[in-house]
């Protein structure tokens, strides 16, 4: 099931969008079968979880941390992950900057950026994003590399391409100036209209793994 759903899924993308299979919750079997078929690119969001899976899976699995990510857990990723997509601070940001020094390497992230209309979720608004873009950025061991965002909750399609394309002028805006690349939109429910409008990045769970409890 998992392998057969991944690859018709892959098959089916467009070349600039990358899959990060969002294997939270789900056993390291479920995991493996998505390797053999594969998939190297996996998203977890909590951290504990996340580590307990890199030490017992193969090493070139490239491991994406796609959700809230507190300031006193960074130590715990910053060897080795990939890409980090939810910072939603600058202190956040910041602290994975000390940590990339500790480990002697540049870590890659996402700026998260607040689309929905839900008060619950985290993410720079647009004018602290713009803000950040503009001041002097010196840190030497963490790289911004693009933005992430979760679109509202909702059966209404026109109100998620709204916020998609919102987000996706954001980001042609800022691609040049600030080395732009990784636009992180789109889930089970809407990467259909994210890549439409213009996601290079979907994190994509439940419609490869099935429903999560
Ligand atoms: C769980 C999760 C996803 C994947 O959700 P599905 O609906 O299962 O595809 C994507 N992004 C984030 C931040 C998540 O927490």
């Amino acid at each position: 099931m998992i392998a057969a759903q991944i690859k018709t899924f892959a098959a089916k993308l467009p070349k600039q969008v990358t899959l990060v299979a969002v294997s939270k919750t789900k056993p390291n079997a479920d995991l493996l079968i998505a390797y053999e078929a594969g998939q190297r690119d996996f998203g977890e969001n909590k951290v504990q979880e996340l580590c307990q899976k890199a030490e017992s899976l193969p090493n070139d699995i490239r491991w994406h941390m796609i959700g809230h990510l507190q300031r006193n857990k960074v130590k715990y990723i910053a060897a080795f992950v990939h890409l980090i997509h939810g910072v939603d601070s600058e202190r956040l940001l910041n602290e994975i900057n000390k940590q990339g020094a500790k480990n002697n390497r540049v870590i890659d992230v996402l700026i998260q950026i607040h689309i929905a209309e839900e008060a619950t979720k985290f993410g720079f608004s647009y004018d602290e994003a713009a803000k950040l873009f503009e001041g002097n950025n010196d840190l030497k061991h963490v790289n911004i590399v693009g933005l992430m965002a979760m679109a509202t909750f909702t059966n209404d399609e026109s109100q998620i391409k709204r916020e998609f394309s919102t987000l996706s002028a954001f980001f042609d805006q800022w691609k040049e100036k600030r080395s732009l690349n990784v636009l992180s939109m789109g889930m089970s429910n809407d990467y259909n209209i994210a890549i439409a409008e213009g996601s290079t990045m979907i994190r994509v769970g439940s419609l490869i793994f099935g429903s999560r409890n």
